[in-house]
């Protein structure tokens, strides 16, 4: 398979903190592919270095074959990679539909695809016309990976989908996302929930410390010694 993103030695840092160190790693096209890791060892920065805040100190980041590493920031989101954020993010005074929309700002001249989220998330639909900032924090996790699927990404990048959900949402929520990836989505995905995430994807990368120490199938990574002692509860 082709590889839609292929991270080649990237490293970043903010000030004297060196956040990532040497990373590589590829995601082929159609693939779901996970990245864990303890608290701080750099998950976020390397979601968000791929839209250049914070920059690559070096490396390349190769997106269909592009390097983002010299794509001006305000251009990658239309190249059709989209970052769910950690946390959410949504526009808390806006309606959910107004929150849908402005996910396809890059798409101009395009029709917005509302039914394809709607289909998804049927309670954003019922939701369309309230302030995102009233909907529970699973209604706002589907907002926010809805607000992503408008701009109809190759590559659906998320932050912590699990972050902060009861178990029943999650589940949810994670049925959705195997949804979106048999209609041909590549998915990318950080979660500190190893097992969650481990149980979804098909590959996986452990970061430590801002390096990649371990990855292969997730298979391999579940049955794995020393994964299953930090990261999987015994
Ligand atoms: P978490 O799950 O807690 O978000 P993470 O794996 O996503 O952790 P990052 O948030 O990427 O980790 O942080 C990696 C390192 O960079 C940490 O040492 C963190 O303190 C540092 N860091 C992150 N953001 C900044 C910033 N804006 N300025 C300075 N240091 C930062």
């Amino acid at each position: 398979m082709n590889d839609l993103l292929q991270i080649e030695n990237l490293s970043v840092s903010y000030g004297a903190v060196q956040a990532l160190r040497g990373v590589s790693l590829h995601v082929a096209e159609h693939e779901i592919v996970a990245l864990i890791g303890a608290n701080g060892a750099g998950k976020s920065t390397l979601m968000m270095s791929l839209f250049g805040h914070p920059r690559a100190q070096s490396g390349t980041i190769l997106f269909a074959g592009q390097n983002l590493v010299k794509v001006a920031s305000h251009k990658i989101a239309g190249l059709g990679l989209t970052l769910v954020p950690e946390g959410r993010r949504v526009f808390p005074q806006m309606t959910v539909v107004e929150n849908l929309l402005s996910g396809q700002i890059h798409l101009a001249g395009q029709r917005p695809d509302l039914d394809r989220v709607y289909q998804a998330f049927p309670i954003l639909q019922q939701r369309s016309s309230q302030r995102a900032g009233t909907l529970s924090g699973g209604e706002q996790q589907m907002l926010a990976i809805g607000r992503g699927l408008m701009a109809r990404p190759k590559l659906l990048l998320l932050d912590e989908p699990s972050l902060g959900l009861a178990p029943l949402i999650i589940k949810q929520i994670f049925e959705v996302l195997a949804k979106i990836a048999a209609t041909g989505t590549t998915i990318f995905f950080v979660e500190q929930n190893a097992n969650l995430a481990l149980n979804f994807a098909q590959r996986g990368y452990v970061l430590v410390n801002g390096q990649i120490a371990m990855s292969g199938s997730c298979q391999q990574l579940l049955t794995n010694d020393e994964i299953k002692k930090a990261y999987l509860g015994g």
